[in-house]
């Protein structure tokens, strides 16, 4: 396969026949044979093409490969909805104590009671943090989450005898509302928001009626603005016998300044990978715990944490409950990650947590506004969604914007989302970010707005400054190469 430009060569290529790294057959030290460890039916005589190389190089092909992201640890990352936060060396840390992460997930309860205590911590700190009754750790992402939430959402109403089929999402909706609703069964009606940019009262009304199980909101919503009618909503899907399920992916807008429990929410799933600090998994293990009031605890997935004379014990005996969705209880390292943060931060420290991110969103949003100007007139929660007129002025789209951002050494706003918002980038800083960082975005932002008007050619092949200008992403993702094959065959 011949190397890309600024690419990395791979492995195979660098290959050269006989190089090895370490060799320790000539100090006498015991070889423990393959076969021995993995059992002789999956040992192989020969690998065809397998790489042969010195330790150095192997080194500098990882390391290499490991600089060619854009990383929340490198670059500032404000992509909006994502909540990309610095995730504090110290859980990593805490995460890695050999008590931990050397525990096999199926040791007993008798001989796991310190793990089993600081989950059900972290539940606690939950449930105290939404205002809610019952916390269940178990789903492995935020998308997973609203799946658990919206199957608890079924049984209850099965088990009241109703058979709803509907779920309201409003058109402001993270696209994984609408995905989860169609998972779980339901179909979905679109609620329409309002041209400030929230959902009234008066549009929940008109579409109620008693199929409908649940109304599906995120709060703030995705335009980074608080739905101000939510209390009134709540009451009225009540009246009906329909829930309140809130994405609490945009938590980290109200932690210790509102509680989804005293808004109305029946439900709310928590993505500890934003507004907890864990990492983003790159596909890679999450957490989406959700919380429910306590009518809606017995639907809860197993297995559950439970208190006996004995210590705690998981319990899987739940007649009502909805099952399983994946193995195990949850993604273990990421519950200490995010245990760890609630307690570095503490009550007060989660709340100046939420404070700073909405101060900081506000600071680039009013510094801003004369070129970028938001897509809403309310006030801000954590995010702004800005817009421009340089498609109109220049022939320059969002995208081009955003591409150019990473020659200034900026990850890009989330683009085009909400989609009821023409060309939009959806700026997320977090609290994390230093005044020096916001203005130094605040400079790039504005220089790609005079360079858009004088030299617009500039944005048209950004980024000029990486290993690779633009992808093909669409390609990338439906036809990914994953398995490298020698010279001349033919790729699968
Ligand atoms: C991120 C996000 C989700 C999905 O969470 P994942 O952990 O990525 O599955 C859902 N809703 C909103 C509003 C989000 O921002």
């Amino acid at each position: 396969m011949p190397a890309l430009p600024g690419a990395v060569p791979l492995l195979f290529v660098e290959s050269v026949a006989g190089r090895r790294g370490a060799d320790l057959r000539a100090c006498g030290a015991p070889q423990p044979r393959a076969a021995a460890l993995v059992g002789e039916e999956l040992c192989r005589e020969e690998i065809a093409g397998f790489p042969e190389l010195s330790e150095p190089q192997v080194l500098r092909h990882f390391l290499r490969l490991s600089q060619l992201n854009f990383a929340q640890a490198l670059q500032f990352y404000p992509l909006g909805s994502c909540t990309m936060k610095y995730n504090p060396v110290v859980n990593d840390q805490m995460a890695a104590l050999p008590g931990f992460a050397a525990l096999h997930p199926l040791t007993p309860a008798h001989l796991a009671q310190g793990a089993l205590e600081l989950m059900a911590r972290l539940e606690g700190a939950l449930a105290e943090i939404t205002g809610m009754d019952a916390v269940s750790l178990h789903p492995a992402a935020g998308a997973q989450g609203e799946l658990t939430g919206l199957l608890v959402a079924r049984a209850y109403h099965r088990k009241q005898g109703r058979m709803r089929s509907k779920v309201i999402v409003p058109d402001s909706a993270h696209g994984t509302n609408p995905a989860s609703c169609s998972l779980a069964g339901f179909s979905m009606t679109v609620a329409k928001s309002n041209r400030r940019g929230f959902l009234e009262a008066r549009e929940i009304a008109r579409l109620l009626d008693d199929d409908v199980a649940a109304l599906m909101v995120t709060n703030p919503n995705t335009l980074g603005v608080f739905e101000p009618e939510i209390v009134e909503i709540a009451a009225l899907l009540h009246e009906r016998g329909a829930l309140l399920y809130l994405d609490g992916a945009n938590m980290n807008a109200l932690l210790g300044v509102a509680k989804p429990g005293d808004l109305g929410a029946d439900i709310v799933q928590l993505n500890l990978h934003k507004t907890f600090s864990t990492p983003h998994g790159g596909g890679g293990p999450g957490a989406g715990p959700i919380a429910v009031k306590a009518p809606l605890d017995p639907f809860l997935p197993v297995p559950r944490l439970k208190r006996t004379e004995a210590g705690w014990m998981l319990d899987s005996k739940r007649p009502d409950s909805i099952g399983r969705l994946r193995s195990f209880y949850g993604n273990f390292a990421m519950l200490v990650r995010g245990y760890c943060y609630i307690r570095a931060l503490g009550t007060d420290g989660l709340a100046l947590a939420s404070r700073l991110a909405i101060l900081n969103a506000n600071y680039l949003r009013k510094r801003l506004e004369d070129l970028y100007p938001s897509a809403t007139a309310e006030p801000s929660m954590h995010e702004c969604v800005l817009t421009h007129d340089l498609e109109k002025r220049a022939g320059v789209s969002t995208f081009e914007v955003a591409k150019r951002l990473l020659d200034f050494g900026f990850h890009p706003p989330t683009i085009y989302f909400p989609l009821i918002v023409h060309g939009a980038l959806m700026v997320e800083p977090t609290e994390t970010e230093s005044k020096e960082t916001l203005d130094a975005f605040v400079d790039a932002m504005r220089r790609i707005h005079a360079e858009a008007l004088t030299t617009p050619e500039l944005l048209k092949e950004a980024p000029h400054t990486l290993p690779f200008s633009r992808i093909d992403e669409v390609e990338a993702a439906r036809h990914p190469i994953l398995r490298w094959r020698p010279e001349g065959e033919p790729q699968r």
